[in-house]
């Protein structure tokens, strides 16, 4: 069978057979990010990622401990109860200017840290001063939630209050959760702006203002919403902009969002060196369904993520694979806020072992252990690609991102 796996993770015999042109590196604008590129600029990239293995990125060196941080003991231990032992690059770098009030901005993806680097000095500065408030904006429903998450954990025991604002369901508690008149408020673009128009939230208050991921914000198409809430934001405030990539469009943003910023650049590199990247090829007679399903019975794939182009073809996969017995579940923009919660927790607690997601849904997913990657339907472009491998081989662990090709 030329696609089946031999266990270790390393061989489909369908990576040899894809004959990539190996003469032609792909050249830097076929990697810009909305590049749509075909099967066959896959397989070259793919075969010349391990061709030019990456060398390991230098360990980083930072010069503070959380320790050395001047904010409340409370947080500090908050941070030992996560088992952070060491400020990441991006929180080294960017708490102490955030801490003596800088505007910054942070060309960082995720996986680097970034949540805790802006949350940790803002609920010191909230705590300190409980007329701040915070408003954090975020891409997706995902993100947000695990925006939360961490302020929650990072503010146990400091009696700060937080409304989560986004949108599929849970109105009601939203609406209460905002008249408790809370200190941070973490939500996307679309419920943020429903409330505002509700005259339930209004932004003048903010003098703390966080855009995370900037960039996807703009690739959904909230370019019209950020732009509006930057115009009702009080003028005296603080502006913390992060983006793994600066686009024109993106740019615009931050000039009318920052006012004398530092900027740092923590961007960790793209195609991790720990995930191993192979190409599955389709014999001509056989159903890309069959070939993933045959795959999923493997024991090796533990806890998998396949990645779909469409809202319908990923919930007709997980329909299918269901049907046949796999202990699947799908997350995209039809589902309602609680399935897909209640879908990835499954998913993180090992309930299921396939998660099927769009590119969307998938936004800065951060769950520990997925073993592989599946691409199922070929991603659009080479940012799409790097985002959907990147959920596998993180926090140091090895991970497998194999993509279907040819059938
Ligand atoms: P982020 O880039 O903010 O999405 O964070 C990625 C992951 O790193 C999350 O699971 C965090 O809990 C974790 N993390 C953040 N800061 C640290 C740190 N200093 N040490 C260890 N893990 C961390």
């Amino acid at each position: 069978m030329r696609n089946s796996y031999n266990g270790r993770g390393s061989r489909f015999s369908g990576s040899r057979n894809a004959r990539p042109n190996r003469s032609k590196f792909p050249s830097k604008n076929r990697r810009k990010s909305n590049y749509e590129w075909s099967e066959m600029d896959l397989i070259r990239t793919i075969e010349q990622t391990k061709q030019f293995a990456a060398p390991r990125e230098k360990e980083y060196v930072p010069t503070h401990t959380f320790e050395q941080f001047n904010i409340d003991f409370r947080i500090k231990q908050n941070i030992k109860t996560l088992n952070y032992k060491i400020p990441s690059p991006v929180q080294d770098q960017a708490i102490p200017y955030i801490l003596s009030g800088r505007d910054l901005i942070g060309i960082a993806n995720t996986g680097t840290g970034k949540t805790a680097a802006f949350l940790i000095p803002l609920i010191d500065k909230a705590f300190k001063s409980r007329n701040d408030k915070v408003l954090i904006v975020a891409p997706t429903r995902e993100l947000a939630e695990q925006i939360y998450n961490d302020f929650r954990h990072l503010s146990s025991g400091m009696q700060l209050f937080s409304a989560l604002i986004i949108g599929g369901g849970g109105m009601r508690k939203q609406i209460g959760d905002l008249r408790r008149n809370p200190n941070f408020v973490i939500g996307t673009p679309g419920r943020i702006k429903d409330m505002i128009q509700r005259k339930l939230l209004d932004l003048s208050e903010f003098n703390n203002v966080v855009l995370d991921e900037t960039d996807r914000m703009v690739d959904i198409g909230f370019v019209q919403e950020i732009k509006y809430f930057i115009s009702l934001l009080p003028l005296q405030r603080q502006s913390l902009f992060f983006s793994a990539t600066v686009s024109s469009k993106v740019q615009e943003i931050l000039n009318a969002f920052v006012q004398n910023p530092v900027q740092i650049n923590v961007k960790k590199r793209e195609t991790c060196a720990n995930i191993q990247q192979e190409i599955v090829k389709i014999e001509r007679n056989q159903r890309k369904v069959d070939a993933l399903f045959n795959m999923l019975r493997h024991e090796d794939f533990r806890k998998v993520i396949v990645f779909g182009n469409t809202k319908w073809n990923v919930q007709k996969l997980s329909d299918e694979l269901v049907s046949r017995g796999v202990k699947a579940g799908a997350i995209h923009g039809d589902k309602r806020q609680n399935q897909r919660h209640m879908i990835l927790e499954k998913f993180r607690s090992d309930e299921i072992k396939v998660l099927l997601a769009t590119d969307v849904a998938a936004r800065g997913l951060d769950i520990k252990n997925v073993t592989h990657v599946i691409n199922y339907e070929l991603p659009k472009t080479y940012d799409d690609y790097v985002h959907r491998i990147g959920r596998t081989g993180r926090a140091d662990k090895s991970g497998i991102a194999l993509t279907i090709v040819g059938a």
